[in-house]
């Protein structure tokens, strides 16, 4: 009978089967073997296990070797695990032949524990025994003991090409370059590194644990090249990061009229993606040959075709249409795709979200949280509510990450009563939830609002939930609120401050004309401060005309961040209002040649369901002229209620005409010209997006702006919100 102690393993069809007598009278017949082994091969496990079961006669061991293979091929270790009992309960011992079957199933399913037991529970071992115990350690990603077996094997066996095979696979996999050097050596003695199946994954151990090169000369000395040869070589080169070299290879394979397959196609692919030197064609170029070898369907290569579309610049829809070719899409492969467009163009990911439920796909938690960042970063909150809609039908409106996602996502979006909502109806709030609403007050000069919050705050807060308090009081002009929150977080709750925290600070302190003590603040500071911190000296210097520490400021700005132009600009104005004219030229100079590498300043505004952008002086816009002149235009009518461009932004060499021009094509306020010219008889409030700090003349020209067209205006820089409306704006000018 069947041992209690595997009964749980075996299920009940097959247990039914196993409680029958077990003594049998006659052999099975000729034709029920060969059937049992033709479903083996087919494929068919379970039916040839009950055609197995049904025999009323003692098989050969052949048979139980048949199928025991089969359930190692399959990884059905229930299946082994009943075969073997029934052996045990039928009286049948299995001879080393079947043994070593035995060890094989339970190694490749897994069970390596009780593999090894089996295998030093056996009275005779031979080759095959210690291979097969060694290839399963390998499989199974268990390098150490597939080392110390192998250190076991060698002093019983001289290994077969499997074992050479199998060990340096596992050393290739633990990185370990000398284990597999020495045994490198050892099948050089022995002459195994001429099977081609050694010098594969000698090329393969090479490559993880050393470097290429190791490999390559591996590849160059082997007499014949398979095509596992080839695509060791080629998938070596990826993992050594020689992307460049892998294609190299991949192109003299297809000269040499070697064909591919998946594997060769997957490495390269990723080494097209990693080597920086390729481009958009190359990917094209893949893609049209996996199109051509029908590989295009596979989802593996679909999904790195992809990810290079994306990493050289292909659109959204070029991937989609990668994607949309590949067979058993999930919902992890999509949202791969998403993943990969939604940092750079939140817009298309959310292209390809609408594009994923046409698959009959339900999206996840994960890709939700994708698909709420890409939502934070677009300036309307209407994908937000959208989204925010799909995420309660799909039953995740009580998960804490994704409501601590909307609340930041809203709030960037402009709609904080949004926010406000999300967090007030979350059942459990966890440090980020409050630190997502406190940030979302301060990005909108609420200061008082996160201060209130903070003291409703239930729990331990963190040094981020002090960046949103110190942030809210200085973007609120909250002096001594700011102050005491900054002396208090090390006193009442043990949290140091950071860079971070003193930037805040020094912006407090400045924006209330407290110079000196800001200037003192960052000479204190426990780390080096950062450019962070000397912008922040230097906006407040600015601000209230101070030089001497602004010049100090400058320098030190210039040096951390060399592509600031806000540094230059200063220190050249400074050098010219004292006469230092060779020094000011030489500011310009140097701010020429970083300027280059400077991000360009770009403004978004949507209309009609379509993000337009706008980059300074820019004229790609297909409605450009009628653009141009609705900004003039504006200009004038502005200047006659009192605007004065501050050309003192712009560099002292430019004529004052020439200053102002530059001026008046800044990104923003083409946005807004657009914006005003294609909502004239509309009242709603115009939303405007911009990726670095808005500049003081465009502040001051939204702000008449807002007051002459009697429109709100709501502009998100890089840094915060800024609504504008009859010639005020929230943040009371400092930002
Ligand atoms: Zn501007
Ligand atoms: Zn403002």
């Amino acid at each position: 009978m069947v041992s209690s102690r595997g009964a749980h393993y075996v299920s009940r069809r097959l247990f039914t089967a196993l409680a029958r007598p077990t003594i049998y009278e006659t052999p099975p017949s000729a034709a029920q073997i060969f059937l049992i082994e033709r479903l083996c091969t087919k494929g068919q496990l379970q039916e040839a296990l009950s055609l197995f079961f049904s025999l009323n006669s003692q098989p050969p061991s052949q048979t139980y070797a048949t199928l025991l293979q089969a359930c190692a091929q399959h990884r059905c270790l229930r299946e082994g695990r009943t075969l073997h009992h029934h052996m045990l309960a039928s009286n049948h011992h299995p001879d080393l032949f079947v043994s070593n079957h035995l060890i094989n199933m339970y190694a490749k399913c897994g069970c390596l524990e009780f593999a090894h037991q089996l295998f030093d529970e056996m009275p005779h071992r031979n080759l095959v025994s210690w291979t097969a115990l060694l290839t399963g350690y390998e499989q199974n990603g268990r390098p150490q003991d597939c080392f110390r077996l192998f250190a076991r094997m060698i002093s019983h066996h001289l290994p077969n090409e499997f074992a050479f095979a199998s060990i340096l696979t596992s050393r290739a996999a633990s990185k370990d370059g000398n284990g597999g050097r020495q045994v490198h050596t050892l099948a050089v003695k022995t002459s195994f590194d001429a099977y081609v199946y050694v010098g594969n994954a000698l090329i393969t151990m090479y490559s993880s644990c050393i470097d290429s090169d190791g490999g390559w000369s591996i590849f160059q000395t082997m007499n014949c090249h398979n095509l596992i040869t080839w695509n060791s070589m080629i998938a070596g080169f990826q993992l050594c990061g020689r992307g460049d070299r892998s294609l190299e290879l991949f192109s003299r394979m297809h000269r040499e009229g070697i064909g591919f397959d998946r594997a060769t196609l997957v490495s390269v692919i990723s080494s097209c993606s990693d080597n920086a030197l390729s481009s958009l064609e190359q990917c094209q170029q893949l893609h049209s040959l996996v199109t051509k070898s029908g590989f295009v369907s596979e989802l593996e290569i679909g999904t790195s075709l992809v990810k290079a579309y994306s990493k050289f610049g292909g659109s959204a829809h070029d991937c989609y249409r990668v994607f949309s070719e590949t067979k058993h899409r999930d919902i992890v492969s999509w949202t791969g795709i998403i993943t990969s467009c939604a940092e750079r163009e939140p817009e298309e990911a959310l292209f390809l979200f609408g594009r994923l439920w046409m698959d009959g796909l339900e999206p996840d938690r994960y890709t939700f949280s994708i698909i709420v960042k890409a939502c934070a970063a677009l300036a309307t909150e209407h994908h937000g509510l959208a989204v925010h809609g799909q995420i309660v039908k799909a039953g995740f409106e009580d998960d804490v990450v994704l409501a601590n996602a909307l609340v930041h996502a809203y709030a960037r979006c402009g709609a904080i009563d949004l926010s406000e909502r999300v967090f007030d109806q979350m059942p459990v709030r966890d440090t980020v939830s409050w630190n997502s609403m406190i940030k979302a007050y301060a990005i909108h000069g609420q200061g008082n609002e996160a201060l209130k919050l903070f003291e409703q705050m239930n729990i331990q807060p963190d040094g981020a939930t002090f960046v949103g308090l110190l942030s809210a009081c200085s973007h609120a002009g909250l002096l001594n609120q700011g102050i005491e929150i900054f002396d208090t977080m090390l006193k009442n709750y043990e949290i140091a401050p950071q860079r971070e925290h003193y930037a805040c600070a020094v912006d407090i302190l400045g924006r209330a004309g407290r110079l000196t003590e800001a200037e003192e603040l960052v000479n204190q500071m426990p780390m080096e401060p950062d450019s962070v911190v000397w912008s922040a000296l230097l906006g407040a210097c600015r601000k209230h005309g101070e030089t001497k520490i602004a010049e100090r400021a400058s320098r030190k700005l210039i040096e951390l961040e060399p592509t600031n132009s806000i540094g230059y600009i200063l220190m050249s104005n400074i050098y010219c209002a004292k006469g230092s004219f060779t020094d000011a030229g030489f500011i310009r100079k140097e701010m020429k040649y970083w300027r280059t590498k400077k991000e360009p300043g770009l403004s978004w505004i949507e209309i009609g369901n379509r993000v337009h952008e706008f980059a300074a002086g820019g004229r790609r816009h297909p409605q450009r002229e009628a653009i141009y002149a609705e900004v003039e235009g504006l200009v004038c009518r502005l200047k006659a209620i009192g605007y004065v461009p501050e050309t003192s932004l712009v560099l002292h060499e430019v004529e004052e005409e020439h200053k102002e021009e530059q001026l008046y094509y800044h990104s923003e306020k083409l946005a807004l010209a657009f914006g005003l010219m294609m909502t004239v008889t509309s009242t709603a409030c115009i939303r405007i997006m911009k990726n670095i700090r808005i500049c003081v003349d465009c502040h001051n020209f939204i702000k008449l702006a807002s007051n002459c067209v009697g429109r709100e205006i709501v502009v998100r820089d890089a840094n915060r919100f800024h609504h504008f409306r009859d010639g005020l704006c929230s943040c009371s000018d400092y930002w």
